[in-house]
């Protein structure tokens, strides 16, 4: 094993759509360094640049359903296997599926590493459907923002309020489907990861810098 790849850290951040996992991700990502790899910030951009994989996902996406896992283990297998990830990564959104953490396990550990630790944004269902249905982003550089409990920046010149879209698949009847979906394809991770010794949970319903400390916390545990 060499040196990079004893110092690599892949960690996963698990939990169901609207818990956070994208806003603490880019804030963990700044403060370690660690590369913020979102399958559906990807999906997201094939369908922005037009690509037929992007095109396929759309039908998925619109629907909240999930995109096939064949379809989604190939792009991120081979986003894993780039250089810039060579020192680990935080996944956002990835696995959703028991099918997705296997091939993930195996892609790692033929690589001689290993999932550090996934940590489990904790949020119930009422809190969920209050955060996705206010989540806007910026139609220009794609931050994320909550029209409630964390507004747009009216200084700002990009992230103002006229710039901000709603996604599709953030509209009610999206939401339940995408709830449902979590329940019964994504939270049987919940138990693959604890089974494995390697599931740290935190509390999701804190103001985000809150959650943000508790998740570092959950990093250094393994890190150090
Ligand atoms: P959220 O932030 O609400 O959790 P994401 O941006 O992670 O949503 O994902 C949006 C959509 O992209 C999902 O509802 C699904 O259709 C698709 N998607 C993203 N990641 C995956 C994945 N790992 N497997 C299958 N579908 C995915
Ligand atoms: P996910 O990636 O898990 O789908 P996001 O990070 O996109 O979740 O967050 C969903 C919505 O909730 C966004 O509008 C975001 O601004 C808001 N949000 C994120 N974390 C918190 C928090 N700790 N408290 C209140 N709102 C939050
Ligand atoms: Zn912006």
């Amino acid at each position: 094993m060499s040196q990079t790849d004893a110092a690599a850290l892949y960690v996963i951040l698990l939990g169901p759509p609207g818990a956070g996992k994208g806003t603490q991700a880019v804030q963990t990502a700044a403060a370690t360094g660690l590369l913020h790899l979102s399958t559906g910030d990807m999906f997201r951009e094939h369908l922005r640049n037009g690509t037929d994989l992007g095109n396929l996902a759309k039908t998925y996406m619109d629907r909240g359903e999930l995109v096939p896992d064949d379809v989604t283990i190939s792009m991120l297998l081979e986003r894993i296997a780039r250089s810039d990830a060579q020192a680990g990564c935080l996944f956002d959104g990835f696995p959703r599926t028991v099918e997705q953490a296997q091939a993930l396990d195996d892609a790692l550990s033929a690589q001689d590493d290993e999932i550090a630790v996934t940590v489990l944004i904790d949020v119930s269902n009422d809190e969920i459907t209050r955060r996705l249905g206010g989540r806007v982003s910026c139609a220009d550089c794609g931050s994320v923002f909550h029209n409630i409990f964390n507004p747009p920046d009216e200084s700002s010149p990009c992230c103002d309020n006229v710039n901000m879209i709603q996604r599709d698949d953030d509209k009610p009847e999206a939401i339940a489907n995408r709830l449902q979906v979590y329940a019964d394809q994504t939270e049987p991770l919940v138990a693959y990861y604890s089974n494995a010794g390697k599931l740290s949970t935190v509390n999701g319903e804190q103001p985000p810098a809150a959650v943000g400390d508790d998740l570092l916390e959950a990093l250094q545990a393994v890190s150090s």
